[in-house]
């Protein structure tokens, strides 16, 4: 046998791979694979890389082609639907194909040593889950319609341990769940699904049963699956988890995420690529993981702007998955109660199928009251109005809980000088420092700079510095001297810094431990508080006067989401024979008994916006639709498609240079490239930041656009760092 030529990807900013020759006589390795992982030889270092072809001949001198080192050969070939997917969002984000293959693998594989990677191996050859050992028949599972008649408690296990086959048990739902079940099921080959439910209507439940529908029918034809559902952020969905792995003890259930140790998501991964696991549970990296026999997609929160990677391949985790689903003809469900304008006007247009719950899942909860307290009125200098605060006295007094929501941490934005006008500016940003009081620190949250607060103004000397606005910190306290009886916790970046410190805060709110809790977006999520009967929203107004075009779009969001954390177990003492969600069924605690409708109150100067109106009436879809007009009539996405190339310089002008000159590179037949102009932050730590937006109405005359002009950046060989992202979430 002679030699070969493989293409290998690398991890590398240069667009192309890489030749290699390989010879059987150097290694014991048999006939290499598209897709294998391999050691080669790059530069001075020894790189793993992927093997994307293998032929006979180079465009290059064979005789001066590196020898491949070794293969990978204990792991099976990535397969080529995987191959495909990197491919295309290499193409559509404009990035080498090796810098998105790479780096989506864990850190395990990528290394020259196999010891981590051996040893996941071994472990999974000790730990093969039961699906997989024996083979699986029809008759073990019984059918999603006898199993719903079944209402048995979450932690009860079927007599059956042996049964390879999803759980046998499930609660009973609703129609409209109901119905949303059976059009994902009868889906055949691809279908998205927009699952538009507020919170508590019990998506989750429809995501479970989905699930186990589609797993019981590739098993009664003797097949294996596999379902990926991606949520936003794992460590504030636990409540998820347990319920995702209570519905299917018998099957190997794995997460993906970046918190993760590397040994555990080496293993979670290789389960994943092999198909040992059935369910995948997942961050945004997830959706780049290979997983053969995947058969069904969910996106839960789709509309969370964390599916968004803001650096490297700056992707759409949501987007892809729609990619995904379409290219492996299967179905995809995109759950929401605030779904992004994007699916939304796909809803609308038919690319879509939009499936509404309308009905909270709890038989008795109802949808909280919403009020806005109007702050012209209400003046409330030190930040909580009368109304507010007299609300949360009464739930004091009846030992209910409540949520306090301020989207600020630190505790105030800013620190002054009366006398001179001095504020405490970042020197390397264009941001102020932000007071954080419990260790006396001014902090940038930009470039994570800090210093002393100082003892007198820098610049005359006058010892009365002040803080300015306010941040958590300050209604913390605030709360602790109005209320010095209550048990008051903030949960945000700052108090849950080390390891584990977030979840042992939710769980004493769980508890019962705390009255009223307080915090960031951090507490917008995932979480059902069931005593929790007040829900108050501080200073959201800033929003609606953003230069972000989406910034309203995303305190909708956000203001629906934290009112879903109030009363979500209803008023009812009785769980009974109710399809509840699935997290509720997991959190394990009951319902208070008697609790009063919940209540939702903003704190707002401008009561009369029509956000608020919208809001105020639950009515997303009323807001959505006024959203779509105004984006139309703006020409703003999704009417229209961008990119964003940044560039950012010591000078701002070298950047704005090298923007202009980006700009008069092609020609560009319907496309609009705008001004290169200063980002909002202009400069952060020290580096002067500077855009250049591209838009059109045809994405597909954008990416034609973009693939040469792209080449001819890199042909320009500036030293300045740029990146462009295409489908920009901030501009
Ligand atoms: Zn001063
Ligand atoms: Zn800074």
């Amino acid at each position: 046998m002679t030699g070969r030529i493989v293409k290998i990807a690398l991890d590398s900013p240069l667009d192309t791979e890489f030749d290699y020759r390989w010879l059987p006589a150097q290694t014991a390795d048999s006939e290499p694979r598209v897709g294998q992982l391999a050691l080669v030889p790059f530069g001075r270092r020894e790189v793993i890389g992927l093997v994307t072809a293998v032929g006979d001949a180079s465009d290059y001198d064979a005789s001066k082609l590196r020898d491949v080192i070794v293969l990978r050969t204990q792991l099976e070939p990535l397969p080529p639907a995987w191959l495909d997917l990197c491919r295309f969002a290499a193409d559509y984000y404009q990035r080498p194909l090796g810098e998105v293959m790479l780096p989506s693998l864990p850190t395990g594989l990528r290394t020259a040593s196999t010891v981590a990677l051996d040893r996941a191996l071994k472990k999974r050859a000790t730990a093969r889950p039961v699906a997989t050992v024996s083979a699986p028949s029809a008759a073990a599972v019984v059918p999603l319609a006898a199993a719903d008649t079944v209402n048995t408690p979450d932690h009860a296990r079927p007599a059956d341990h042996h049964a390879a086959g999803a759980r046998t048990s499930a609660t009973v739902l609703n129609p409209g769940q109901q119905a949303a079940v059976d059009a994902i099921t009868a889906a055949q080959g691809f279908a998205a699904h927009l699952l538009f439910g507020v919170t508590g209507s019990g998506k989750t439940e429809v995501y479970l049963h989905a699930a186990e529908a589609v797993i019981a029918r590739e098993q009664a034809q003797g097949r294996s699956a596999q379902v990926l559902i991606l949520v936003p952020e794992i460590n504030l969905t636990p409540q998820l988890e347990s319920s995702v792995r209570a519905r299917f003890p018998h099957l190997q259930v794995v997460t993906l995420h970046s918190q993760l140790a590397e040994g555990e998501r080496l293993r979670n991964w290789i389960a994943a690529h092999h198909g040992d696991a059935a369910i995948v549970l997942g961050t945004r990296l997830s959706v780049l993981a290979a997983m053969p026999q995947l058969k069904l997609i969910v996106v839960d929160e789709e509309h969370d702007p964390s599916y968004k990677q803001q650096e490297g391949l700056r992707y759409s985790a949501r987007d892809l998955a729609v990619w995904r689903a379409r290219q492996l003809d299967i179905p995809l469900v995109l759950g929401s109660a605030t779904p992004s304008i994007e699916s939304w006007q796909h809803a609308g247009n038919g690319r879509y199928r939009r499936l509404d719950l309308t009905q909270r899942a709890a038989a008795n909860a109802q949808l909280p009251r919403v009020g806005l307290i109007d702050m012209e009125v209400n003046k409330a200098p030190e930040g909580l109005s009368a109304p507010l605060l007299a609300a949360l006295r009464a739930r004091l007094e009846r030992g209910e809980q409540s949520l306090l929501f301020l989207n600020r941490r630190g505790y105030a934005p800013v620190m002054h000088c009366d006398a001179c006008g001095w504020i405490s500016h970042c020197r390397r940003c264009t941001a102020f420092m932000v007071l954080h009081k419990p260790d006396r620190r001014l902090r940038c949250h930009h470039c994570s700079l800090e210093q002393r607060i100082p003892r007198a103004c820098p610049t005359c000397g006058n010892v009365d510095l002040q803080p300015l606005g306010r941040g958590t910190q300050r209604i913390e306290e605030q709360l602790r001297t109005l209320f010095p009886q209550a048990r008051v916790l903030r949960i945000d970046a700052d108090s849950t810094r080390r390891k584990g410190s977030a979840q042992a805060a939710f769980d004493s709110v769980h508890r019962g431990e705390v009255d009223i809790l307080l915090g960031t977006q951090m507490v917008a999520k995932g979480h059902d508080f069931q005593r929790l009967t007040l829900v108050g929203v501080i200073n959201p107004d800033t929003a609606l006067f953003s230069q972000d075009y989406r910034a309203g779009e995303r305190l909708f969001a956000q203001l629906m989401q934290v009112a879903g954390r109030a009363g979500r177990a209803g008023s009812a003492g009785s769980t009974g024979n109710v399809a509840q969600s699935a997290e509720l069924a997991a959190s394990g605690s009951e319902p208070a008994i008697g609790m009063q409708r919940s209540e939702v109150l903003v704190q707002t100067r401008y009561p009369q916006h029509p956000l608020y109106r919208a809001l105020l009436a639950h009515d997303y879809a009323g807001f959505a639709e006024a959203t779509l007009a105004e984006r139309r009539s703006a020409g703003l996405p999704p009417f229209v498609f961008q990119a964003l190339l940044r560039a950012e310089a010591k000078q701002l002008q070298q950047a704005l240079d090298f923007l202009q000159a980006a700009r008069k590179l092609m020609p560009c037949e319907g496309i609009v490239i705008n001004d290169p102009v200063p980002m909002t932050i202009m400069r952060v730590a020290g580096q002067e930041r500077a855009q250049l937006l591209v838009e059109s109405a045809s994405r597909a005359r954008l990416q034609a656009f973009l693939k040469p002009w792209m080449a001819a950046l890199r042909e320009m060989k500036s030293r300045l760092r740029w990146s462009l992202e295409v489908d920009p979430a901030d501009i």
